[in-house]
């Protein structure tokens, strides 16, 4: 897509720090650095986002993660990773073509503060909840 910037990035138009490269996926590190070594890993292939993507072409992308994360976890001596995709604007998605965050763990004060709203669990509901969802094979 052309006036996609990943797509761009992808077709070398516009630079990018890349970390890792194959035939089908592109690991660069993201611009705004939330924590030391944030990576970027986008499939090469122009998707909106995981909800657009069959089977076959999220396994190709999450397939590289493992091996990123490794990756960055041994060169930079992070201590923990968070990977996180976001998809549609309600979740926080501002690049339309398919990514996933690696963003590389060091301590409390190392940029990402993430938080989940817990509460007290009502089991009755969940079981109605996961009847509504459920699919099967
Ligand atoms: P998201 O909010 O999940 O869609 O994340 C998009 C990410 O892309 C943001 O963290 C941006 O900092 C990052 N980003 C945008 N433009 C570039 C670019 N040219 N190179 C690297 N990262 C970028
Ligand atoms: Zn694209």
């Amino acid at each position: 897509m052309s006036d996609c910037i990943f797509c761009q990035i992808v077709s070398g138009q516009i630079p990018s720090s890349k970390v890792y490269e194959d035939e089908e996926v592109l690991a660069f590190l993201d611009i705004t650095q939330v924590t030391k070594g944030h990576t970027l890993v986008i499939p090469k292939k122009h998707y909106r986002n995981m909800l657009e993507m069959d089977a076959e072409a999220a396994s190709s992308l999450f397939a590289r993660v493992p091996k990123i994360a490794k990756q960055l976890q041994e060169k930079l001596g992070s201590s923990g990773i968070n990977i996180i995709n976001n998809n549609e604007e309600a979740a926080g998605q501002t690049v339309f073509h398919t990514h996933v965050h690696l963003l590389p763990r060091f301590d409390e004060s190392d940029g990402l503060k993430l938080s989940f709203e817990t509460h007290e669990p009502d089991f009755a509901a969940l079981a109605q909840l996961a009847q509504e969802i459920f699919l099967g094979e």
